[in-house]
């Protein structure tokens, strides 16, 4: 004899209907004398798999088309979409809406020139950045025999750099931090990851007092209050406070002699 109950489709389970988001954005456009900054709010429905990027954009379509954001790739790759997410620096393209409760606040970057709306100069302030650290490979030989086949590099040594190279200059770890709020000058963990890259390469001339000159002060490494908000919102989870420590034994050495 079958004991087994005969199979049920059981009571139809209603699908929640889609979250209504409340989108509180801070509005701003320096550039029009009469514009003073105010929160304005929009709301749209949620759809599966939204993200801030794909909310701005209809926004833009169904409520305001002079809306301003910066978007490039979409894929986390160009750094462009920085803003401050319900208090926090982090890329647009890559927050989900689902991520997030109905009540969303959007802010432009701190630190950086304001545009308008939610778009900053972070190209500026990176340029100023470079020039001032000067973050390209100073070549060793003068004047290299480009025809020669460039001397392989030790795998570990090349995946420590690659590493280190994968930031994507959006600025958030300067959003982030403390004295990079306070200090118009200090370089952000962006600059000192980079130099903490151009120090690992064997391909670059300078020298441990040189790279000294440039951050062993206190608008570079000495600068740093050790909060580490940068490690935390760095999109990319680059090691940022492992580069940090590592610049601040090594210019430490140095001064000791
Ligand atoms: S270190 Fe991280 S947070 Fe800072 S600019 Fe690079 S990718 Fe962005």
């Amino acid at each position: 004899m079958n004991d087994a109950k005969p199979a049920s489709a059981g009571p139809a389970v209603a699908s929640a209907p889609p979250r209504r988001l409340h989108f509180h954005v801070l509005r701003h456009d320096p550039r029009d004398p009469q514009s003073v900054p105010h929160t304005e709010v929009f709301e749209l429905e949620e759809a599966a798999g939204m993200t801030l990027f794909i909310a701005l954009n209809e926004i833009r379509e169904q409520h305001d088309a002079s809306l301003a954001f910066d978007f490039v790739c979409r894929a986390g790759i160009c750094g462009s979409c920085g803003m401050v997410i319900n208090g926090r620096p982090g890329l647009a393209c890559r927050t989900l809406t689902k991520d997030l409760p109905a009540d969303i606040t959007l802010a432009p970057l701190p630190a950086f020139e304001l545009i308008a709306d939610l778009s900053v100069n972070t190209g500026k302030w990176m340029r100023g950045m470079s020039e001032r650290l000067e973050t390209w490979v100073h070549a060793v030989e003068q004047d290299p025999d480009l025809r020669r086949i460039e001397e392989a590099m030790d795998p570990d040594l090349a995946d420590r750099i690659y590493e280190l190279d994968r930031c994507i200059e959006c600025g958030c770890c300067v959003a982030a931090c403390g004295t990079a709020r306070m200090r118009e000058d200090f370089v952000g963990a962006v600059g000192l990851n980079k130099i903490a890259r151009f120090a690992l390469d064997p391909r670059d001339s300078r020298t441990d007092a040189e790279f000294y000159e440039l951050v062993g002060t206190d608008d570079g490494v000495f600068g740093c209050m050790t909060l580490l908000g940068c490690h935390d919102v760095c999109p990319k989870e680059l090691p940022l406070q492992t580069q940090i420590a590592f610049l601040r034994r090594r210019m430490a050495r140095m001064a000791l002699g």
